[in-house]
């Protein structure tokens, strides 16, 4: 993608497409070929970026995948005909393993139960955990499809 979308802004500067005082949301944007930065107006990015609605529309997922955040410190590991899930919760490292499987199947998986590696004890998430995560999982999904498209 030539062009990466920094920030949306709210406030009045200068549209650097038409030039005039804009005072709705202001798009900062990186050319990643000649490494301009550029403010530009709602009603003027894709004039200016000579773009379409759906390049922008990856501008934007783009920008969003790179802040989305994890809910909680989780990960998945495939490793052979096994899936390790670690999950860090309330300071205690959890653990659980499964026979391989997708990264959503571990998160729909019930019981929902993971192994404190010290005490052995098991954790059953709240319901609550899990719907961020599976939201979390959602929204990353959503916006993939958005870039791979
Ligand atoms: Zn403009």
């Amino acid at each position: 993608m030539r062009y990466k979308l920094l920030g949306i802004e709210e406030g009045s500067a200068i549209c650097d497409f038409c030039h005039r005082k804009e005072i709705t949301m202001l798009y900062r944007t990186l050319d990643n070929e000649t490494g301009e930065i550029h403010s530009f107006g709602s009603s003027c990015i894709l004039k200016a970026l000579k773009i379409s609605g759906e390049d922008f529309g990856r501008m934007k997922a783009d920008k969003e995948l790179k802040e989305l955040k994890k809910p909680y410190e989780f990960n998945v590991f495939h490793i052979g005909n096994r899936t390790t899930a670690n999950f860090m919760f309330n300071g205690v490292l959890y653990v659980r393993t499964y026979l391989r499987c997708s990264d959503k199947k571990v998160l729909t998986d019930s019981p929902f139960c993971f192994t404190d590696t010290k005490t052995h004890k098991y954790l059953a998430l709240p319901l609550e955990i899990r719907k961020e995560f599976l939201a979390f999982f959602r929204k990353r999904a959503a916006l993939e499809k958005i870039l791979s498209t």
